[in-house]
């Protein structure tokens, strides 16, 4: 049993001995039932007693006249139970009980809360008149989440016990592993890299930037952009460090776009890190919806493949931004980063990491 224990109401009851707790002038609840008096303040501490149960105290200074019609029964004598802790509890119907807050065991296991105070009340079953105890919802102890799989321990991760998930890891892992080592067959020179930099991150951004490496590492293309209707990008400046003075007499993309569809045109795969930002630019080269799509079933994503990596490999690992990624193989910058040439070479660098026999040649 821990010292202290935190209950639903979110009050925090610390364990004292029975003995200690009326040296204190704590209150038990028949205390201040005899007492007339009701509690304004949650327990503050409680007592484990011989048969296991759990007694709660209240402090004095914490009460207030009970109502009177909470104690005056002239009419009946009601029923009362002597429990194995000495306490005295009264028999109630259940609508009464409800009211009160007061629930069966069974109830309050299917609202996940765990038992933790002696019953507070009791009424007796129709059937049988055998005895059902009421317990108070507030001084229940909210029951830790069990593992889905073998509904056995507590939840420790992706709602499995840590040995369930220890298990789901090694069988994600293995097959995680198994699809990065296959034989993949690629040919160097049909697989690009590639990168952008941006003027800003939504969709009428303009292209300001362009790398793209064949996966022996040869420059392909590197060149700044002019944009069209884009005048300064303030924002994106201090990420990617390309001024509106620097792009002045490049060439536009329209310009570009003969050479970079003739490159496209020769890969079968092309990769870049978060591709959906770069593809939903890239796209517009292309002017039917055909080609689009043709370059889109081409496209890869080494951030997703990166992802996927980690969860498997890492699960430390919350972040996998490309900066993520390399730091997580070891690998060095080749250039400034953030830039699309150091971009470029850093995603081809991790590609290699997570495919080591992904080209044939
Ligand atoms: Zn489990």
């Amino acid at each position: 049993m821990k010292d202290t224990v935190r209950l639903r109401s979110g009050a925090l009851v610390t364990q004292i001995n029975s003995r200690e707790a009326q040296t204190k002038g704590l209150l038990d609840r028949s205390m201040l039932k005899t007492l007339h008096l009701d509690a304004t303040g949650g327990p503050i501490a409680y007592s484990q007693l011989n048969d296991g149960s759990i007694k709660l105290w209240f402090a004095p200074e914490q009460v207030t006249g009970a109502e009177p019609d909470t104690w005056y029964q002239p009419d009946s004598r009601t029923e009362t139970v002597r429990l194995p802790s000495g306490s005295v509890i009264e028999k109630t119907t259940i609508r009464k009980a409800a009211a009160l807050g007061y629930y069966t065991e069974e109830r309050l296991k299917s609202m996940h809360l765990q038992l933790f105070e002696e019953p507070v009340a009791f009424t007796r079953r129709s059937s049988d008149k055998s005895l059902l105890y009421f317990y108070d919802r507030q001084t229940t102890v909210r029951m830790p989440l069990m593992c889905v799989q073998c509904g056995k321990d507590v939840r420790f991760r992706r709602k499995l016990c840590k040995a369930c998930y220890e298990k789901d890891l090694a069988a994600r892992r293995a097959e995680g592993d198994a699809y990065r080592n296959r034989e993949y067959g690629m040919d160097r020179a049909r697989v690009l890299f590639f990168d952008l930099e941006l003027t800003g991150f939504y969709d009428h951004d303009e292209i300001i930037s362009v790398s793209i490496y064949n996966a022996f590492g040869q420059k392909l293309m590197d060149t700044l952009v002019k944009p069209v209707h884009t005048r300064k990008w303030k924002r994106t400046e201090k990420i990617h460090g390309i001024t509106p003075d620097m792009v002045a007499d490049s060439p536009t993309l329209e310009q570009l776009a003969p050479e970079i569809k003739r490159i496209f045109a020769g890969a079968d795969n092309i990769i870049a890190y978060g591709v959906s930002t770069d593809y939903s630019h890239i796209r517009y080269i292309y002017a039917t919806e055909e080609e689009r799509q043709a370059l889109k079933a081409k496209v890869r994503d080494c951030a997703q493949e990166f992802v996927r990596y980690i969860q498997e490999h890492r699960p430390d690992v919350v972040h996998a931004s490309l900066a993520d990624a390399m730091a997580c193989f070891g690998i060095e910058w080749d250039g400034v980063a953030h830039t699309s040439i150091a971009d470029t070479i850093g995603c081809l660098k991790v590609w290699d990491k997570l495919f080591p026999n992904y080209y044939v040649n």
